[in-house]
């Protein structure tokens, strides 16, 4: 007999949203996640020592136009929570100093290349043909391909460009853009800790096979587990290879997504010791980072608080250190906290649709689930629309009309 009807493997937002719309169902539902924490990129990293103060080390803004997370965040009472963030600017760091946005754009190439959007389809294209074309090519790269990149967290030339923007309809009553108290980590964490959800963390599947009609699951413990259906939310990489074991047709389809590796270094300061003005972030042209996000967004009295995104293993810890202090005006000895961490996203490519297409295809008729942000793109909204449809496919349509109504 199954250990449970349904089990999650990944407790990042995709592997949460899934297994919040399956308790919602009324199914008995079980999320195991390798870390100790849920939310995965989520991870809103607070300073004890520093009375709590909170800095993003990976998503930072959710939107009024994420339907399907807003219903969630409505069933469980966090939508009455949110924050509105402070309106800031972000600068381009290029040559060794900060510009404003509009210093890099070509407002003449602009204006010849824009009508170009109602001609040029999206469709199969890169994101440097596609928006080289209706931005202009030396707008893409002065200015667009550097903001492009730093919202990836990586080169962004041959991500597919229906990927990177979708067009999602807005909610009016909700904040634009928000956060939350204790910084976006308290949705995941909201999501993990609802009655009806069981949650084992610090437990990573290492192979699946089948049992009968179901799935087994071998844990990194040794422990083996059964579910009557299976929800993988991993990264690309960790789906192949869990997936090789059960649905090697499936596997097979993505057997070269790649990963972005991405080293975050997070630092705290007092007020005093920061010299730049608030702003939003760093939008990098030229230097060692690719982006860096400020929490000006939510002003604290006593402590400013960066990220920055660094291509992983070009610098050394105190390198980057170096490269971050510089661009805001301050000294990594002057640092009140620092943390280095690891962040991985998809790198999308050309063709990456048809290899989604290849595996949905396979999983068609099958008891098994597959989400995550290598499907319409890597916000938090696509993590949890494709939660949304993947479990529809399992289990049926979605009944409660707030979530009918947000999926719009
Ligand atoms: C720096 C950065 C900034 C971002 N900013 C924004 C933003 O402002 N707004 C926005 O909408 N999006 C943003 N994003 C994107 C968004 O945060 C992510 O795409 C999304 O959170 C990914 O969720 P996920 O659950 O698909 O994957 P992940 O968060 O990667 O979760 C996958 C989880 O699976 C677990 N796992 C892997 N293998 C196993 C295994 N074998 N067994 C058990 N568990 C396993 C991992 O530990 C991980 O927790 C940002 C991302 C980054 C990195």
């Amino acid at each position: 007999m199954a250990d449970h009807t349904h089990i999650v493997i990944g407790g990042g937002i995709s592997g949460l949203s899934a297994a919040h719309y399956s308790v919602h169902a009324g199914i008995d539902t079980l999320l195991l996640e390798a870390a100790e924490r849920p939310g995965g990129c989520i991870q809103s990293t607070a300073f004890d020592q520093l009375d709590g103060f909170w800095v993003e080390a990976g998503g930072h803004t959710c939107f009024n136009s994420y339907g399907n997370l807003l219903g969630i965040m409505e069933q469980l009472g966090l939508l009455g929570l949110t924050q509105a963030k402070a309106k800031r600017s972000y600068k381009l760091w290029v040559e060794g100093e900060r510009r404003g946005i509009l210093s890099a754009l070509h407002p003449l190439e602009l204006a010849v290349s824009l009508p170009g959007l109602f001609r040029v389809k999206k469709e199969g294209k890169r994101v440097v043909d596609y928006y080289g074309k209706v931005l202009g090519s030396k707008n893409y790269r002065d200015l667009f391909g550097p903001a492009f990149r730093s919202v990836v967290c990586q080169d962004a030339d041959d991500f597919p460009a229906e990927a990177l923007f979708r067009k999602k309809p807005r909610r009016k009553d909700v904040l634009r853009a928000f956060t939350m108290p204790g910084g976006l980590s308290d949705i995941p964490r909201g999501i993990a800790e609802q009655p009806g959800l069981t949650t084992r963390f610090g437990t990573r599947a290492e192979v699946i096979t089948r049992d009968g009609d179901g799935f087994e699951i071998a844990l990194q413990d040794g422990t083996r587990l059964r579910s009557e259906r299976l929800t993988l939310a991993v990264p690309p990489d960790a789906a192949h290879e869990l997936l090789s074991g059960v649905a090697p047709d499936a596997a097979d389809a993505i057997r070269d997504l790649g990963v972005a590796e991405i080293d975050t270094l997070v630092m705290v300061f007092e007020r005093a010791k920061v010299g730049v003005d608030e702003i939003a972030g760093l939008i990098s042209v030229d230097a060692p980072f690719r982006s860096a996000v400020s929490r000006d967004f939510l002003a604290d009295a006593h402590y400013r608080g960066f990220a920055f995104h660094f291509p992983a293993g070009q610098l050394d810890e105190r390198e980057r250190e170096q490269a971050a202090c510089q661009a805001i005006d301050a000294r990594p000895d002057d640092a009140a906290a620092i943390i280095h961490v690891r962040n991985r996203l998809p790198a999308l490519r050309a063709g990456h649709m048809e290899k989604v297409k290849a595996l949905d295809a396979a999983l068609r008729g099958t008891r098994l689930a597959v989400t995550g942000n290598w499907f319409l793109g890597v916000s938090i909204e696509d993590c949890v629309t494709r939660s949304r449809t993947e479990h529809e496919r399992l289990f049926g349509p979605i009944a409660n009309p707030a979530l009918s109504a947000a999926a719009g």
